[in-house]
């Protein structure tokens, strides 16, 4: 299913599979995550359907390393790949134990050819983004800020009424404490998360559920 959720942003959901956000730019398009690689053919029809090509796809931004995020990657051998080194590392050492692609029953690996720094302002007119490193999930994990347009796509760091694991390999939960508190201090009205749905609107309530699944 593909539905436009902002102006220029439109959503992909095929669960298990991530999310997939792509940014349709004036002079060109970004996706941020690209589901499982099982779920390519469906991504493809719909961006198809949207008069995207794959070959239209300038960039991939991922929030982090995991299988349901990066398979989909396979649908774009052109597009320049970027995460946080310290996730982007794992994948380019192809390491199953780290992507849980094995887990997934998925074989595909890509390579990611430019690590984010945080601060990094990442352009795709005339969205401009701000790459937050907010590490708990994934030691590599990275969050998406418009401020411009009141945006945060935010991985598997935040969720509606939750937070992500912090069980898996390099997970860390007072990391990820720290993580979210950092994203409950920046403007937003819409959050757009790696899984389920999106959240509109005043944010607060939405911080202290996920406090509250952090506390001790
Ligand atoms: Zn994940």
């Amino acid at each position: 299913m593909v539905s436009e959720i902002f102006p220029g942003v439109f959503r992909f959901v095929h669960p298990p599979s991530a999310n997939v956000y792509l940014l349709k730019g004036t002079s060109r398009n970004v996706l941020i995550d690209c589901g499982l690689q099982k779920h390519a053919p469906l991504l493809s029809q719909e961006l198809v359907s949207r008069r995207i090509f794959p070959t239209d796809v300038s960039e991939i931004w991922f929030t982090h390393a995991h299988a349901d995020h990066i398979g989909g990657a396979v649908l774009f051998p052109k597009s320049r790949k970027r995460m946080h080194a310290l996730d982007g590392g794992m994948v380019n050492e192809k390491r199953g134990d780290f992507t849980y692609s094995p887990a997934f029953r998925e074989e595909f690996f890509l390579f990611i050819d430019s690590f984010f720094e945080e601060g990094q302002i990442l352009s795709c007119p005339p969205f401009s983004l701000k790459v937050i490193f907010s590490p708990g999930h994934t030691a590599g994990s990275v969050c998406f800020w418009d401020e411009q347009n009141g945006l945060l796509f935010s991985g598997d760091t935040l969720f509606k009424g939750t937070v992500g694991r912090w069980d898996l390999l390099s997970g860390n939960k007072s990391a990820l404490r720290e993580s979210v508190e950092k994203l409950s201090k920046l403007k937003f009205s819409l959050l757009l998360p790696g899984h389920g749905e999106v959240l509109k609107g005043k944010q607060e309530g939405n911080f202290g559920k996920a406090f509250l699944v952090l506390e001790d």
